[in-house]
Formats: structure tokens, sequence, C-alpha cells
């Protein structure tokens, strides 16, 4: 069974991140969504929030699954007994870091791979930073997230 971990921070997912997660999901028997329980930085959501918006807007696709981890990424891995990494790729500014982050996790094991897809030109401006700051002022962010987690987000940044 070919399995890949699609890792990140999803605070919020948005239309990009799935765009990655479908298409992964058509080329992997399974795909994993690994949130990143990052306490250092500041989150709009919860890790178990951000959990949950995932597991919400992927329900439908029957190979995807959704966990948080903390930690080496590699060492996840390791446990779950898989070897391939999932990224999504919008501009070389993410070409440069996922080449290094690649680099640095195939150093730590070798028999990881990193595979990368390159962002749907609709999405590949999106962020999960450029979505909160246009929430924040009060922009249009309809074309930015999946419409199940709209409100979600408008009544976080509410709060
Ligand atoms: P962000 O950079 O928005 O905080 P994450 O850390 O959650 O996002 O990103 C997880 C992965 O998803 C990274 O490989 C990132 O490059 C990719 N990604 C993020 N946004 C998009 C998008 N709009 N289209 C394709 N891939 C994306």
């Amino acid at each position: 069974m070919k399995v890949a971990v699609y890792p990140g921070s999803f605070d919020p997912i948005t239309k990009g991140h799935l765009d990655i997660i479908k298409r992964g999901a058509r080329i992997f028997d399974k795909v994993i969504v690994a949130v990143l329980i990052n306490i250092d930085k500041k989150h709009l959501f919860s890790i178990d929030e951000r959990v949950e918006l995932i597991k919400r807007v992927t329900c439908h696709i029957e190979n995807v699954e959704v966990v948080s981890f903390d930690g080496l990424l590699v060492n996840f891995l390791k446990e779950r007994e898989i070897s391939v990494i999932l990224k999504g790729i919008r501009t070389v500014f993410d070409f440069e870091y996922e080449l290094q982050m690649a680099t640095v996790n195939k150093e730590l094991n070798s028999e990881i791979e990193t595979i990368c897809m390159m962002a749907d030109p609709q999405y590949s401006h999106i962020s999960s930073s450029n979505v909160k700051q246009v929430a924040q002022f009060g922009g249009n962010i309809e074309k930015f997230v999946p419409n199940e987690i709209l409100k979600d987000i408008l009544d976080k940044i509410k709060a």
C-alpha cells in the first residue's frame, strides 16, 4: 500500500491545501494529513479545531486520514512505517524551503522521499496567513477557503 503523509500547520486549511489532498489521494492509496503541534507559533485555531476542520472538508474522500503529530516528522513517519512526504509548491520560495527540508529529512532518514506537487494556478496565491489577514480586515475569503469552514473562520476572527 502506497501511503503519503501531507504535513503542515493548516491554520486554517485552504482550497490550495484541499487541492493537494485531493490530487494526492488519486495518486496514493492513502494520504495522511498530519497537523503539526507547534506550541511556539501563535495559531488562530487550536490543534483539535484544525484537525476537525480538515476532517470536515475531507470526509467525502475515502482514503484520507487526519491526525496531529508532535516533534520530528521523520519520527512520525518511522512510527507509522511510511516513507513518502507529500508537499505543495506555490512559488520559488516554497521550492527553496521544501528543497532544504527534503534534504534535512533525507539526511535524518535516507529512506524518505519528498514528493512535491505543483500548486494549481488558481490556488497558488493562497496561504493560511493571507486568509487570516484578509478576514481580519473584513475582506471576502470565499474564494480562498472551503465553504464548509467559512463560518468557523469568520466566527473565530470575531471572537
Ligand atoms: P502555509 O504555508 O499556508 O502555512 P502549511 O504549512 O499548512 O501552509 O503548508 C503545508 C503544505 O501545503 C506545504 O507544502 C505548502 O507549501 C503547501 N501549500 C500551502 N498552501 C498551498 C496552496 N495554496 N497550494 C498548494 N500547496 C500549498
